[in-house]
């Protein structure tokens, strides 16, 4: 796993924590349990950058940004990949992808992923490429088929 300058660091903590169910439990909204899985929080529990107290516990919060560094460092590889961007065989691409596709679960990732072009769901089976696009007030990462997106210049 890559390690992170501190800009992309707290980029990536912004990044984890605004995502978490609009409905907590009680206890949750107290910031006495964590936002994601209700649990208790322990020593590793981490602060959300949330105007209200919101944390999270260690597992949670680590499963998400497992998500998120497997998704840049897999990202980074196929900007640069051309075999990657013209959905040739690239076995350090595909490695990238599955060690990304393994974090899905801890990182609460249970609906299936949709291709940004054509908003269908992306299969296992499928040659896909990490997407990133600009929100308004943040940075959204996401997949698209590279067949897709093979009529863009780069893949971005
Ligand atoms: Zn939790
Ligand atoms: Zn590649
Ligand atoms: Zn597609």
């Amino acid at each position: 796993m890559t390690d992170l300058s501190a800009a992309e660091s707290a980029r990536l903590h912004q990044l984890i924590t605004c995502e978490y169910p609009s409905t907590i439990s009680a206890a949750a909204a107290a910031g006495e349990a964590c936002v994601w899985c209700s649990g208790p929080l322990g020593v590793d529990a981490v602060g959300l950058d949330t105007r209200d107290p919101r944390i999270g516990c260690g597992s949670c919060y680590g499963g998400r940004r497992a998500w998120y560094t497997t998704w840049y460092d897999w990202h980074r590889h196929v900007r640069r990949c051309v075999p990657c961007q013209q959905a040739r065989v690239c076995h350090v691409g595909s490695g990238l992808r599955s060690l990304h596709e393994i974090t899905r679960e801890s990182a609460g990732k249970v609906d299936p992923s949709y291709c940004v072009s054509c908003h269908h769901p992306v299969h296992a089976g499928e040659l896909v490429v990490p997407v990133r696009w600009e929100g308004t007030t943040q940075d959204h990462l996401g997949y698209g088929h590279t067949q897709c997106l093979m009529s863009r210049a780069t893949v971005r």
